[in-house]
C-alpha cells in the first residue's frame, strides 16, 4: 500500500481512514494519515439535535487520536491550506490558541479530499450575514445558546406583558424562522419544539406557553421535503402543523435582515433567530486545488471517484460530485453516499491492479426524517424485491438510531458502540431532558 493521506475525518473520512489502517500489516505496506481540523469526530446528521439541545455532543464525540492508535493510521490535527501538486504535499495548519501556529508538510502518493460541504446562502442578500447554519459543533452548539437566551428573554417580556393583559398569553413572544424544508430544516423545527415543551414543562423559562415561541419554516418547493414520496411529506406536514409549526411552501427568500425574513411574494417575517438549511456547497479550499469543480464548488470526479485532472487525488462524500449510473441524476450531498464512497476506496486502494476494478455504484437504500420525540418518516427501498416500503412512527424511529449506531459500529466495533449506548442511556437518566446551560 502506498502512503495514503485522507483529509476530513467526517462520515466518509473517518470510515475509510479506520479500513485502511485495520488492513493486515498495513503500517509496514505504506502510511494511512487523516488530518481533520477538529481533535473529535462527530456524526454531522445529530447537528440539529445539538442545536435544539436534544443531545449533548460531548457523548456522541469519537477522539481522532485514540481512534488512530487504535487502528493502525496516524492522525494529524490541522487545517489543510495549501496543496503542492508537482511534488504530491499539503501545508497543514495547526494552530495552539494564541500561544503558537505551525505549518507542515505532507506528502502523499494518494490524496483522499473528504472535505463535506458547507451552506450555500444562494448570494441572497443578508443570508449569510444574518442567517444562522449548521456545518459544525460549534456553529450548533452557537446556535443553542442563542436560542435559550432568546427563550429567557421572551419569557421575561410575557411575564410584564401577561401582568397588564391576561388574554395575551398565548400570544408568541419569540419568532424562529427556518429557511429549507429539507430533513435539516424540518429535524431542527421539530427538536425546536420539543425543546421549547421541555423549558415550559420544567419551568426552566418564564415562558407559560410552548405557543409563545412561533417556529415557522419557509421552503421555495410545493412541498416540505422534496425528497421524499408526497405521502410521507404529507404525514411529516400534518405533524409539525399539529405541533404547532407553520409552514410556508412556495414561498422563496429575497432578503433576511436582522429582525426579518423577506420573500419574493411580498410577505415579511419578523425573526429574532433565522437558521439557513436551503443547501449546500463545496468548501472554499477547493477552488484552490486547480482541479475541476461544478457550479457549487464540488470536485468533478470520475467513477474511480477521482479527480477529472489529477489521477492521485480521489474526493468523496459530500466535497465531490458524480453522477449516477443512471446517468440522469447527480449522486446525492448524504451520509449514505458518503459511507457508500468510503467502502468503495477502501477496496480500490487496497487492490494490486486498482484501474481494473469496477466504478462505483450508488445504492439507494431509501431515505429517513426524524421528527425527533415525535417519530418519524421515510422509505426504505430494496427492501422487498424492488419495492419501496414507507416507514412511519416508532419502527421509523428505530431505523433512524441505527442508521447513526451502524456508522460507530463501523468505527469503534460493536463491544464499545453498546458501551457508549449503555454510558449514553445511564447520563441521560441524570440529566434534564435538553441541555439547558
Ligand atoms: C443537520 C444535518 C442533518 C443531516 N441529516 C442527514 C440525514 O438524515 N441523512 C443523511 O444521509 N445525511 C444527512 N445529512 C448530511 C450528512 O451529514 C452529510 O452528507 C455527511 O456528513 C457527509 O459526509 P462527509 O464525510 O462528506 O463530510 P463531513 O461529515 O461533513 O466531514 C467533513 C470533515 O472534513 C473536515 N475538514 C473540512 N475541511 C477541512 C480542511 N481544510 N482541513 C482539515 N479538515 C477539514 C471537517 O472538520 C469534517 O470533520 C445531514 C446534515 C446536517 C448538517
Amino acid at each position: 500500500m502506498e502512503s495514503i493521506v485522507i483529509v476530513g475525518g467526517g462520515v466518509a473520512g473517518l470510515d475509510l481512514a479506520t479500513r485502511l489502517g485495520r488492513q493486515p500489516g498495513a503500517g509496514k505496506k505504506g502510511r494511512v494519515v487523516l488530518v481533520d481540523s477538529a481533535a473529535t469526530h462527530f456524526w454531522k446528521p445529530l447537528l440539529h439535535a445539538v442545536a435544539a439541545g436534544t443531545i449533548d455532543p460531548g457523548n456522541h464525540y469519537i477522539d481522532y487520536a485514540k481512534q488512530a492508535f487504535d487502528n493502525g493510521f496516524d492522525f494529524v490535527r490541522g487545517e489543510v491550506v495549501g496543496i503542492d501538486r508537482e511534488a504530491r504535499s499539503l501545508t497543514i495548519r495547526s494552530r495552539f490558541q494564541d500561544v503558537m501556529e505551525t505549518h507542515t508538510v505532507i506528502a502523499y502518493d494518494r490524496l483522499v479530499l473528504a472535505l463535506g460541504s458547507v451552506t450555500n446562502f444562494f448570494a441572497i442578500p443578508g443570508a449569510e450575514q444574518h442567517c444562522l447554519s449548521l456545518d459544525s459543533v460549534a456553529q450548533a452548539e452557537a446556535f443553542r445558546r442563542r436560542f435559550l437566551n432568546h427563550c429567557a428573554a421572551a419569557g421575561q417580556r410575557g411575564q410584564s406583558r401577561n401582568a397588564a393583559d391576561k388574554a395575551a398569553s398565548d400570544a408568541p413572544l419569540l419568532d424562529i424562522v427556518i429557511v429549507g424544508a429539507g430533513p435539516t430544516g424540518i429535524e431542527l423545527a421539530a427538536d425546536l419544539r420539543h425543546t421549547v415543551d421541555t423549558l415550559v414543562r420544567y419551568r426552566l423559562s418564564a415562558l407559560d406557553s410552548p405557543a409563545q415561541v412561533r417556529i415557522r419554516i419557509i421552503e421555495r418547493s410545493k412541498q416540505l421535503l422534496p425528497s421524499l414520496d408526497p405521502s410521507l411529506a404529507l404525514i411529516a406536514s400534518e405533524k409539525l402543523k399539529a405541533l404547532g409549526i407553520e409552514i410556508h411552501t412556495e414561498t422563496a427568500v429575497s432578503r433576511v435582515t436582522d429582525k426579518e425574513v423577506f420573500t419574493t411574494d411580498g410577505q415579511v417575517f419578523p425573526a429574532a433567530i433565522t437558521v439557513w438549511a436551503a443547501g449546500v456547497k463545496g468548501p472554499d479550499f477547493s477552488s484552490h486545488l486547480g482541479v475541476a469543480l461544478n457550479r457549487n464548488n464540488q470536485i468533478l470526479v470520475d467513477e474511480q471517484l477521482r479527480t477529472l485532472d489529477d489521477p492521485h487525488i480521489h474526493a468523496m462524500g459530500d466535497c465531490c460530485s458524480l453522477l449516477h449510473q443512471d446517468k440522469k441524476t447527480m449522486i446525492p450531498p448524504s451520509a449514505q453516499a458518503a459511507r457508500q464512497q468510503s467502502v468503495f476506496l477502501s477496496r480500490l486502494l487496497t487492490r494490486r491492479a486498482p484501474a481494473a476494478t469496477p466504478g462505483f455504484q450508488y445504492r439507494d437504500y431509501g431515505s429517513l426524517v426524524s421528527l425527533g420525540r415525535y417519530g418519524a418518516v421515510g422509505t426504505l427501498r430494496r427492501a422487498i424485491g424492488n419495492r419501496h416500503l414507507h416507514l412511519r412512527g416508532a419502527i421509523a424511529s428505530l431505523m433512524y438510531l441505527l442508521i447513526y449506531e451502524r456508522h460507530v459500529v463501523a468505527v469503534i466495533g460493536p463491544v464499545r458502540t453498546f458501551g457508549h449506548i449503555m454510558a449514553r442511556r445511564f447520563r441521560s437518566k441524570l440529566l434534564m431532558p435538553v441541555k439547558w446551560h
